[in-house]
């Protein structure tokens, strides 16, 4: 096996002030991921991995370097740095919600993360709420909804887009009157696919329910403009978007989180705070955003997450989209070539049907599997190897061939069952189980994933 740096290696090369800089792809679409970090191996490095996370744009880090020197409390003080940051954050917040295309109304929430989002948006929901989901969503969505006075409702995971609305049309049409939250993602983690979002949307506001999108995978990869879709909340997190770890966004309509006890209690979050006749203390909440934002807000984070949502719009989406679905049609024509690979996938040749505005365009031609499977998918692409153990073979391409890439059941246990036909229960840790086969190798790709090898 050909030696590969160690990560310490890669990190001192990364912190060494003298480091060259990375002879990374040229920047695609103006979107430059060349992050010094991993320079001096013997091996260029294949980073396949960008549904994990996706590196730091430079155009993010540099804004981020040009505001650091302004750093200041928000909302917290008269002087010149608290109101260049105050405006730096509800700039921020402004940026993401025109990203969002968010109507007048909705109101956009920094959390930390997707998975941070939806247990904000589960403790606002009103008592008795009925949660319907699918067994196939990553954990972050799956799990959130168990909290005292909710009920989940589990769906099994659907065979195609068609399936999908069939099913929640039934469940919904079933249950019985009171508060109704749907809660699904835009684009699988495992599979890629993309879901039919906007019909999925029609099926629970015909039901009377509302219905939060896990956009974690999508907002990467294709427009996601609330009003459009007709979802009443998105979710999503910066580190999938080209920007640092730590901020996320909950955005969408403000009556139940308006509603609702805060998230996190404490300052910020309180408008007034007095001693009570019964020696107690008497709180006056918030009503906007800051009602679910108590303490000192993540300004760093919602300001490069904003940045990122800037570089994205102006590379475009339509370039974006089709570079990946260009990239993504290679990898599996190249996956099918290969007898013992087998590609993972919920919807098969049906995914197709899941065109609803959030699969961006199609051809009208005559085309191959592979150009028709990447059709319906982001650049998200998992399989399995008969024989082999995803995990080993993950771990050998990234020491033989410098890629690297993620194995194990991504955070979605059920769906892997349901893909690799194990049945229910499958048990393992969220990355990868100790010598499972249970497991899968994913392959994802972005901005720096180069077009030439
Ligand atoms: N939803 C989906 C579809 C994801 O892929 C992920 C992360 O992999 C999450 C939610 C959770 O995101 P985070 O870990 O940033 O909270």
């Amino acid at each position: 096996a050909v030696p590969f740096p160690s990560s310490e290696a890669a990190v001192s090369s990364a912190s060494s002030a003298s480091a060259p800089a990375a002879p990374g792809p040229l920047p695609v679409l103006g979107l430059d991921v060349r992050a010094p970090l991993v320079t001096g191996g013997e091996l260029p490095y294949a980073a396949l991995d960008y549904a994990a996370s996706a590196p730091v744009l430079r155009s993010v880090w540099d804004d981020v370097a040009a505001y650091a020197p302004y750093y200041g409390s928000v909302h917290r003080g008269a002087g010149y740095l608290s109101q260049r940051s105050t405006a730096v954050f509800e700039e921020s917040r402004a940026a993401v919600a025109r990203f969002l295309g968010c109507r007048e109304d909705d109101e956009v929430l920094f959390t930390r993360s997707t998975t941070d989002s939806l247990n904000l948006l589960a403790s606002a929901l009103p008592s008795g709420t009925r949660v319907f989901v699918f067994e196939t969503e990553h954990h972050a969505s799956l799990l959130p909804w168990r909290g005292p006075g909710l009920r989940t409702v589990h769906l099994d995971a659907p065979r195609s887009p068609e399936q999908a609305v069939a099913t929640l049309e039934r469940a919904l049409a079933e249950a019985p009157e009171g508060p109704k939250l749907v809660c699904v993602t835009g684009a699988s983690n495992v599979t890629g696919e993309v879901w039919p979002v906007r019909r999925l949307a029609r099926a629970a506001h015909r039901h009377g329910a509302r219905i939060v999108l896990d956009a974690a995978q999508l907002v990467p990869h294709r427009p996601v403009d609330i009003g459009e879709l007709d979802v009443d909340w998105v979710a999503f997190s910066g580190h999938k978007l080209y920007a640092p770890f730590g901020a996320g966004v909950l955005a969408g309509r403000t009556d139940w989180l308006h509603a609702a006890e805060p998230y996190l209690a404490g300052g910020g979050a309180s408008r007034t705070v007095a001693r009570s006749a019964d020696g107690g203390v008497e709180v006056e909440w918030q009503s906007g955003p800051a009602r679910h934002e108590a303490g000192s807000p993540n300004v760093i984070g919602a300001y490069a997450l904003a940045s990122a949502c800037r570089a994205l719009t102006e590379a475009g989406f339509d370039d974006v989209a089709a570079r990946e679905r260009r990239l993504t049609e290679r990898l599996l024509a190249g996956l099918g070539e290969l007898p013992q690979v087998r590609v993972l996938s919920l919807f098969g040749a049906d995914g197709d049907a899941a065109g609803d505005g959030t699969d961006a365009g199609r051809s009208g031609n005559a085309e191959d599997a592979a150009g028709a499977a990447a059709r319906h998918r982001v650049g998200v692409v998992s399989f399995v190897v008969e024989g082999w153990n995803s995990s080993h073979l993950a771990a050998a391409l990234s020491a033989e061939y410098g890629i690297g890439v993620r194995d194990g059941l991504f955070c979605a246990h059920p769906l892997l069952a349901a893909l690799l036909g194990a049945g229910r229960g499958a048990s393992g840790e969220c990355g990868a189980p100790e010598g499972g086969s249970l497991n899968a190798v994913r392959v994802s790709i972005g901005a720096g994933t180069p077009d030439e090898h």
